[in-house]
């Protein structure tokens, strides 16, 4: 048995599973499973808590392209159109994140088996992730299994256990395999890219008549200054507006915001701030500082609506805080991960003005845990399973936010938390060496 001998160290293999939420990977450890792995990190997921967005982040280390836009069916901004989002015609091209990928080979988003039977589709995936770490030279293998997203959905936390359980047994047998044949350990990076809600969903309609009050025209198509484009997406707790007069985007945040299902709004009224309203009050976020070190202020102007007045105590004892009302976003990370919103200004300052998405929305707003939104998420759920479905994400909330990051080598020492951006940091170099596919 040779363990790094001769140079020869570990190979590594980094599998991604989408939309396993920190506390259901917490559950599965809790009932036995990966047990002998070092402490897990909760992943914060950026906001909103989708796919492409969560692996734009993910591989950002390894040098992704920026996603496209935010779900399948979405306003194309240059080009002033709704786009995508047909069954018919999903997965001609991969998205930019996929180019990481040594397995599955196949189209992701024509994966309609991940959401008629799932556990079937995640199994598929690992056999296609094994076949392809043992007949490949490459010192690290990169792997997505679309199938758990499909769990999470339709059959909640409970199956996302069992799942894990099941994926524990199979990865001990495969990390013994690679020992006796290559005669080199495995090393395991499983990480997810966001979270899911885990309560029956309820679907969100009513949105277009809240901005036709405020005078919007609700449209398909920017050409007036009133013009409001809403797409509605799929099984997601959040939405997006695009406006034609951004100067208005104010106006449309507070009008989404007075709907039942919708948690908070925001918005970029003026360059270095976000600003961010809800039923309860209206909250001000500014940042400065060089890019990756930025520092951020919460401006409470009332109802506390990104629930960080504890948080916000807690540095401001520790002396974190400076006399402009600013902490360091690591030490707001900190304070943050766990509460209901975690590390909420990072999150609404990328998403507003960050490039990690080139159709950027003017207004993002998240709907409470396990929400869907509009008549198409209806649809959606009703293609899928008759209508019975466990959970959303896409919004700020924890549930639907914490994915998870766990390796089994101690060598790996993991912070409880940590935005998803750096999760990969560490296998960048091994990513690079070898290539991309
Ligand atoms: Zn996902």
């Amino acid at each position: 048995m040779e363990t790094g001998g001769g140079g020869r160290g570990p190979r590594t293999l980094l599998l991604a599973l989408d939309a396993v939420p920190y506390r259901v990977f917490e559950e599965a450890r809790s009932q036995g499973a990966f047990v002998d792995w070092p402490p897990t990190s909760a992943l914060v997921a950026p906001f909103p808590s989708v796919t492409h967005v969560g692996f734009a982040s993910l591989f950002q280390p390894l040098g992704a392209a920026p996603s496209d836009h935010y779900e399948l069916r979405y306003f194309d901004v240059p080009a002033n159109r709704i786009a995508g989002g047909n069954p018919a015609s999903y997965g001609k091209e991969g998205p930019p994140w996929s180019e990481f990928l040594d397995s599955p080979h196949r189209s992701l988003t024509s994966e309609l088996s991940n959401y008629v039977s799932p556990a079937w589709a995640a199994r598929r995936e690992l056999d296609e992730m094994e076949r392809e770490l043992f007949a490949s030279e490459r010192d690290i293998v990169v792997a997505y299994v679309g199938g758990t997203d499909g769990i999470m959905h339709l059959f909640g936390d409970d199956a996302g256990v069992d799942f894990l359980k099941e994926l524990d047994e199979r990865l001990m047998t495969t990390t013994r395999r690679h020992l006796r044949e290559c005669g080199r350990p495995l090393r395991i990076a499983l990480f997810s890219d966001h979270g899911c809600g885990n309560c029956q969903v309820r679907h969100a309609n009513g949105f277009d008549d809240l901005l036709r009050k405020e005078g919007f025209r609700v449209v398909q198509r920017l050409e007036g200054p009133d013009d409001v484009v809403a797409p509605t997406f799929g099984l997601v707790n959040f939405g997006a507006l695009f406006l034609h007069d951004a100067d208005r985007a104010g106006e449309a945040a507070l009008a989404v915001a007075r709907h039942d299902a919708v948690e908070l709004a925001a918005y970029s009224p003026e360059p270095g701030v976000i600003d961010v309203v809800s039923s309860l009050g209206s909250a001000r976020i500014a940042w400065r500082g060089p890019a990756g070190a930025e520092l951020y202020a919460y401006e409470d102007r009332g109802g506390d609506v990104l629930q960080l007045s504890e948080p916000h105590s807690r540095l401001v004892a520790s002396g974190l805080v400076d006399d402009g009302g600013y902490a360091s976003g690591d030490d707001w990370l900190r304070e943050s991960a766990f509460g209901y919103f975690p590390d909420p200004l990072r999150r609404l300052v990328t998403a507003l003005t960050g490039d990690r998405v080139q159709s950027r929305a003017d207004v993002l707003f998240s709907l409470g845990p396990s929400w869907a939104r509009g008549l198409r998420s209806a649809v959606v759920g009703s293609w899928v399973r008759h209508g019975s479905l466990k959970g959303t994400h896409g919004g700020l909330d924890r549930d639907s936010t914490l994915a998870f990051f766990a390796v089994n080598d101690p060598a790996f020492a993991l912070p409880p938390a940590a935005p998803s951006h750096v999760a990969l940091l560490s296998f960048a170099q091994l990513v690079a060496a070898e290539g991309t596919p």
